[in-house]
């Protein structure tokens, strides 16, 4: 979508980005100075495969403070974002076969990389009556003997729904009785959370050798082209992790590590700052939404997404375009309203659009006049 809206756009006309899946901020001045530093200092080399140590460290640091979660550097690795940590974790845990539970609506990557390990991607349907969140017993029931591993993200992209302490504590009780089963715990949207503390599924200490927690600098501290993910687990998984990562791209780039200590070291003022003013955009998309004729949706607890189910309009048409599925309906918006979102059938769900919020207030506030617009004209 965002390939095509700059087409568009390159062809003359104005259209509104609600596809954004990055903070539309600038990374804080301290990181872009200990950057600067690292360049000067000459930190130029090829660099451990698993990170520097003292970024490790950090990492650990950051864990400690921010999870109460104690890890040493040996079961820290960082990556090429958090998309290669994901990666890395799916090929060390998934042989041929293996079956992967995978919630849906899920970020894009997670079943294209179990299908590049050689499993079978699981997708279980959540339901916007439960805010998009997976519950014990339908975990429960998905787990056969085959299941080799669970991946979700929380907050989640693309519903923004955040489990709670309690609703952790209900899959954990699952996951205790399938000692087989591995967790990846994607926590990249962590700091950007509306509802309070971040709570992370590796606080349940018996559960904790099983769980790979993916967490990196991308989304709170605005930085995905600095391209810098990292992971936490169990030291023999890391191990493995690292190997993998040792040949396909070896340890990640030197400048962005040494910024990253720095990040994860220095106060969180900048992200808060961030965090609140994607607060007060997701309050105007709430309001806006509950304008828009149809739409249904659950709030998003975290993450800076809004995911409305938009089946209300499938068989309508505008005389020109029917709508069936969230692709059309996608596309519609695009060529009729030319505003660009992301279908949610990325994501696994055919009936919801993901809209982002990472935008200004007056291009959201744009973007949802041309939505109404376009959508008064399906009949
Ligand atoms: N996990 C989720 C849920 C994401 O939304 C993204 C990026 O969009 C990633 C992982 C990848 O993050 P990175 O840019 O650090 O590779």
């Amino acid at each position: 979508m965002a390939k095509l809206g700059r087409e568009l756009r390159a062809q003359g006309l104005d259209i509104t980005d609600l596809s954004l899946g990055e903070p539309d901020f600038d990374t804080p001045q301290h990181i872009k100075d200990a950057a600067k530093k690292a360049i000067d200092d000459n930190w130029s080399h090829y660099t451990p495969v698993a990170g520097y140590l003292d970024l490790r460290e950090a990492v650990c640091h950051k864990f400690q403070r921010d999870n109460n979660l104690a890890y040493k550097p040996e079961n820290i690795v960082v990556s090429t974002g958090a998309k290669q940590s994901l990666a890395n974790a799916i090929l060390s845990i998934v042989d041929m076969d293996d079956e992967v539970i995978i919630p849906t609506p899920f970020w894009v990557s997670y079943a294209a990389q179990v299908q590049l390990a050689g499993g079978k991607a699981k997708l279980i349907r959540t339901h916007l009556g439960n805010g998009y969140k997976l519950t014990p017993e339908e975990l429960e029931t998905a787990i056969t003997p085959k299941t080799k591993l669970f991946i979700f993200s929380s907050p989640c992209n693309p519903s923004g729904a955040v489990y709670n302490e309690a609703e952790l504590a209900g899959l954990a009780e699952v996951f205790k009785r399938h000692p087989q089963i591995y967790i990846i715990s994607d926590e990249i949207y962590e700091y950007i959370n509306y509802s309070g503390r971040h709570y992370s599924i590796a606080e349940h200490e018996e559960l904790k050798d099983r769980i790979i927690v993916i967490n990196g600098l991308s989304k709170g501290f605005a930085m995905t082209g600095w391209r810098l993910g990292f992971m936490a687990a169990a030291a023999p998984i890391a191990k493995a992790c690292e190997k993998i990562q040792g040949q396909f791209t070896s340890g990640t780039n030197s400048i962005a590590q040494r910024a990253a200590i720095v990040a994860l070291q220095s106060s969180l003022d900048a992200t808060k700052q961030m965090v609140e003013e994607f607060g007060r955009r997701r309050k105007k998309v709430m309001e806006l939404m509950k304008g828009i004729e149809g739409f249904r949706f659950a709030e998003p607890d975290g993450a800076f997404y809004a995911f409305p189910c938009v089946d209300h309009y499938f068989g309508k048409s505008d005389g020109e375009q029917t709508i069936q599925n969230a692709d059309d309906f996608a596309m519609y918006l695009l060529h009729k309203g030319h505003v660009s979102t992301v279908t949610g059938s990325a994501f696994g769900d055919d009936q919801c659009i993901r809209i982002s919020f990472a935008n200004s207030m007056e291009n959201i506030e744009k973007g949802f006049r041309c939505i109404s617009e376009a959508l008064s004209k399906l009949k």
